[in-house]
Formats: C-alpha cells, sequence, structure tokens
C-alpha cells in the first residue's frame, strides 16, 4: 500500500482538492509509476468544468511522465527504474478494433474508460475509504499513479520529465496527425487553425514531415508570433482577416493540400472545409461539446475533400514515444518552447486557471515539488 498527495476532483465547476490517496496493490498487468512531471490539458478542463461527463470523485491528468517504481507479475515491457510516459490509450492487443489496426478504439478501453476504471473493470486508487475514479486510464495528475503495462511506455532517460510527458498527449497528437495520420508528403502545403498546443505540434510535424508551404491560423498575436518559431512560413487569423481569401492565395488559388483544425469551435470546422483544396485532406482534431450541430456549406465538403477525425494523431505509442523523444534530444522537436509554466500540485488549480484565461501554451505540474 502506498499513499500520496493527488489533485482529487469531487465535483464538476469545484476546484481540485489536494488530498492523500490511496494505492492498496497493483494487480499483474499493471505498472506503478512515480509521476515526475504531468502537463495541464484542455481535455482535463472539459471534465472540470462538466462538458465531458466523467464519474466523481476522479484523478485527472493524462499527460504524465515518471519512473516506474514497481510491476505486476505478468508485466514485460518495462521494469523498475525505467523511465516511462503514460498513454491515455492502452488498448487489449486483441478486440475487434485492435485487429483492425485502431486501437484507439479498442473494445476495452472504451467500455471502461469513461467509467472511470482500468481496462479489468476495476479502480486501483482511493481517498478516505473510497472509491476513486482513473482519468482515461492516467490520472497522473498526482505523485503515483497506476496504469497497465500498455499504456506505461519506456522513453530514454536523456529526455527531461516536464518536456517527456507533454509526448503522452498534445505533442503525439499534434505531431502524429501530419506525420502518421495524413502523412503530409514533402512539399506538400499545410493549414492549420489553432496553435495551441495541438496545433504548435501539428507545425513541427508539417516541419518534420517536409512539407512545402505552411500556413498557422490564429486570432492573437502571440500565437502566430509563437507558431513562425514552430514552423509556420505565413501566419493569418487576426480580426478582420479574410482567411479564406488568404490561403487560397498561398495555394495557386486551390486551397491547402492539408488542413488541421486544432482550435475546436464550430467557425473552426467550418474554415477547415473552406480551405482544403478539391482532392485535399482535412484533419479534424479540435472538439465541441458531443451534443453540440456543427453547420457546414454542403459545397465546402464537396470536391473528393478526405475528412477524418482523430483523437490521438493516429498514436501507436509504443513506436512514436521512443520516435518522439529521439527526435527532442536530437534538436529537432521543440519541447521546452510548449512549457509556459511548472508548477507544484498544490498550484494546479492555478494552472486551470491561466487554461480557463486562454493564456500560456502548457503548464506543467511537478508533483513532487512544494
Ligand atoms: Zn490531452
Ligand atoms: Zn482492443
Amino acid at each position: 500500500m502506498i499513499e500520496f498527495d493527488a489533485a482529487i476532483l469531487r465535483d464538476i465547476k469545484k476546484p481540485l482538492e489536494i488530498a492523500r490517496a490511496r494505492i492498496e496493490r497493483i494487480e499483474p498487468d499493471d505498472v506503478l509509476v512515480r509521476i515526475m512531471a504531468s502537463g495541464l490539458c484542455h481535455t482535463d478542463l472539459e471534465v472540470i468544468e462538466g462538458s465531458l461527463a466523467y464519474p466523481m470523485p476522479i484523478i485527472l491528468g493524462h499527460e504524465g511522465a515518471g519512473v516506474v517504481e514497481q510491476v505486476g507479475a505478468a508485466v514485460t515491457d518495462v521494469k523498475a527504474g525505467d523511465h516511462v510516459v503514460c498513454s491515455w490509450n492502452p488498448h487489449c492487443g486483441h478486440c475487434f478494433y485492435c485487429e483492425r489496426d485502431q486501437p484507439i478504439l479498442c473494445e476495452p478501453f472504451a467500455y471502461h474508460q469513461p467509467r472511470g476504471h482500468l481496462l479489468d473493470g476495476k479502480s486501483r486508487l482511493s481517498c478516505e475509504a473510497a472509491t476513486v475514479h482513473h482519468f482515461s486510464v492516467v490520472s497522473s495528475h498526482a505523485q503515483y499513479a497506476v496504469v497497465p503495462q500498455s499504456g506505461a511506455i519506456g522513453v530514454p532517460k536523456e529526455i527531461p520529465f516536464d518536456r517527456a510527458c507533454l509526448i503522452g498527449c498534445g505533442v503525439m497528437t499534434g505531431v502524429g496527425a501530419a506525420v502518421r495520420l495524413a502523412r503530409v508528403e514533402p512539399g506538400a502545403s499545410v493549414a492549420v487553425i489553432g496553435c495551441g498546443a495541438v496545433g504548435l505540434n501539428v507545425l513541427q510535424g508539417a516541419r518534420i514531415a517536409n512539407a512545402g508551404t505552411v500556413i498557422a491560423i490564429d486570432r492573437t498575436p502571440a500565437r502566430q508570433n509563437l507558431s513562425r518559431a514552430f514552423g509556420a512560413d505565413l501566419t493569418t487569423g487576426a480580426a478582420g482577416d479574410d482567411v479564406v481569401a488568404f490561403v487560397k492565395e498561398a495555394t495557386q488559388g486551390r486551397g491547402a493540400d492539408y488542413v488541421f483544425e486544432a482550435a475546436g469551435s464550430a467557425d473552426g470546422f467550418r474554415l477547415g472545409a473552406e480551405i482544403t483544396r478539391p482532392g485535399g485532406q482535412l484533419v479534424f482534431l479540435g472538439k465541441v461539446n458531443v451534443a453540440q450541430d456543427v453547420a457546414f456549406r454542403w459545397g465546402a465538403l464537396m470536391g473528393e475533400k478526405k475528412i477524418t477525425r482523430s483523437s490521438y494523431g493516429g498514436a501507436r505509442p509504443k513506436r512514436d514515444f521512443p520516435w518522439l523523444a529521439r527526435l527532442h534530444l536530437e534538436g529537432k522537436l521543440k519541447l521546452d518552447e510548449l512549457i509556459t509554466s511548472r508548477l507544484a500540485l498544490r498550484r494546479i488549480n492555478d494552472g486551470f486557471d491561466a487554461m480557463r484565461r486562454g493564456e500560456g501554451i502548457r503548464t506543467v505540474v511537478l508533483p513532487w515539488n512544494s
């Protein structure tokens, strides 16, 4: 049994409460991770705000990195002392979707994850004798987490934890969308709508793929500037800009070969359809409330466009996390520049307040800092 500090959400729209949580024991497929860094992602905020429904109480956080403390009897992929990045999409490897190479849809994951459980349908977490739920099979806003073996991905020890954790969600989703999912080819034109953590990573994914003209679209001048450092050649999207005309002009009147929506708004989805060239590919990464309707001009969807929605950028964490870590260590993937603040766990609510105000790119919580 271990007892440790964790940020617990007891009810929607309430601040997270720092409390002592417990893990009584681990099961054969479990990996106990001493969490060293955990990124604050917008999806966590959606749970706090109630737009994404999860059982309470719950420990949020799905972008974690740390050191393996202990492994269950059936674990062979990692051992105590290994450095790992958590994947929020552990998968069984043999269900209908896993067999069809779509692990993001893994049936045990899709069933148990929204119920706040690990893949065996149970929680390992408690607080004051009450069960606490897992978030997306990670729950990294805490000093310890229990994840299944397929959710603990070994990475080189050289990469610092505060940077490594970002690979687990925002970096994988953005870089993966360009390189793994859309497979942007050398010379192709790319437009990215919304330059927060995911959008900036799409930009650097486009650079890794040797894209041609890369256009960043964001309302704020600060993010437009940052997007240039992450690989954008051109920026637009400020109030009063005619974005459709701008993108067409930059692409010989056709629209971009690849368009990625990472703003998560109905306007962003609509704009994406308007600026994708006939025959091009449009990838939706952002999301709005699942009950919300989004309307499109039908003509914008025509012309043999390939329209894809992706949650995790075509991630295969075991293949991709070590690859992304190496890219960073080789100086080809910016991670430091994504981190706008580092906070002790007890200050985690300050990080979500900044996110509500639209400030910064990524806040990283360091759960062992006082
Ligand atoms: Zn996330
Ligand atoms: Zn599966």
